[in-house]
């Protein structure tokens, strides 16, 4: 049986999360204690359970502490069974975190899967629809599986109630580098509303414009239906011919339109200055299928705690090091398999 500290590193959801995929996989039982040890509410949240709930149904596994607030956990995996499922977060909870938990193990079963997921599909800390389609699955898609996503209504905090379907057709996984994004294709920044005033969308653009210094052609605003609202996103994506990068502001009640905007084009910035391939997010997201293939490697910018925490859990599994290291153009370089220490 595995044991992991749920309060070490990162300290939060993704190690459990993790945790499950690679259960799965690999057909090891794990004990989780103080379960997201680091964060404000410790334990397990809703969105949480219902990620695990998922995991076990794929995969035939057995659980002991599984309620919401537990922060001790034991999973003992059976076996994954390709198919169609259905989850419902039943809150606002991420949807994408309920595929991050179920994707990998699916992608190596036997046959194709489709999942239908209802929750959130645009919340914070958490990966929204755009950056999983645009972004992730490109890169996931290239190691060989083929994995499509739709979005059929959008769901915000506090009110829920989106849902995105994923269709799954699985195959091992190859290794492959990821060096360079390739030459820059387009950028555009959509600001999403529902049910709030257009103004608010209108100030997030206007900001974000005088920041990135974009062409006037690649900013809109975007009104959903009132009925999934109230809400706000704004997206901002810069595309290149080997990567996209989706970094999003999310909207919340208090935060002024130009705070999200200022705080989204910073990290776009960040993104656009460096010569990494991939940004903190999509990296921390990468490490599971490039270990899973066994080899490969990809550049990103300075590694985040998510990703070394990625690391560590991914190592207690596999016995396999996903090593990074700073190359002299200032990115970060991320080898699975090799020898150097995680930095
Ligand atoms: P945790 O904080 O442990 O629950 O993990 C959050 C997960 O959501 C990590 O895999 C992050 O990479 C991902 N995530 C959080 N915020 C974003 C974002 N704005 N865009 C993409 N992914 C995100």
């Amino acid at each position: 049986m595995i044991m992991i500290d749920g309060a070490e590193g990162e300290g939060g959801g993704q190690v459990v999360r993790n945790a499950c995929a690679l259960s799965l996989v690999t057909g090891q039982p794990f004990r989780i204690a103080n379960i997201r040890g680091r964060r404000e509410k410790p334990g397990l949240m809703r969105q949480h359970v219902t990620a695990i709930e998922a995991a076990c149904a794929i995969g035939g596994a057995a659980c002991e502490g599984l309620t919401v607030g537990s922060s001790e956990l034991v999973f003992r995996p059976g076996r994954v069974t390709a198919g169609t499922y259905s989850f419902a977060v039943g809150t606002a909870g991420s949807t994408g975190l309920v595929l991050q938990t179920v994707l990998m193990p699916l992608i190596l079963a036997d046959g194709p899967s489709r999942l239908v997921l209802e929750g959130g599909t645009h919340n914070m800390l958490a990966p929204p629809f755009e950056f999983i389609t645009k972004s992730f699955l490109p890169v996931l898609n290239r190691m060989g599986p083929s994995v499509t996503a739709r979005l059929v209504r959008h769901g915000f905090y506090p009110r829920g109630g989106g849902r995105i379907e994923v269709d799954i057709v699985p195959a091992p996984l190859t290794p492959i580098d990821c060096i360079d994004r390739g030459s820059s294709l387009r950028q555009s920044a959509t600001a999403l509303f529902a049910s709030l005033p257009v103004a608010v969308a209108e100030r997030e653009i206007n900001t974000a414009r005088t920041l990135l210094g974009w062409p006037e052609t690649a900013f809109a605003v975007r009104e959903l239906p009132a009925e999934q609202g109230p809400g706000n996103i704004l997206l901002l994506e810069a595309a290149y011919e080997h990567v996209t990068e989706v970094v999003s502001g999310f909207g919340k009640l208090g935060v002024p339109a130009e705070r999200v905007a200022k705080m989204a084009a910073g990290r776009m910035a960040g993104y656009l200055e460096s010569a990494a391939f991939a940004g903190p997010y999509l990296a921390d997201q990468l490490l599971l299928p490039f270990a899973l293939a066994g080899a490969g490697s990809f550049t990103t910018v300075k590694p985040s705690q998510h990703s070394l925490t990625a690391a560590t859990i991914i190592e207690l599994f596999l016995g396999r090091r996903c090593a990074f290291r700073q190359l002299p153009n200032g990115v970060h370089l991320l080898e699975v398999g090799g020898t150097g220490a995680a930095s």
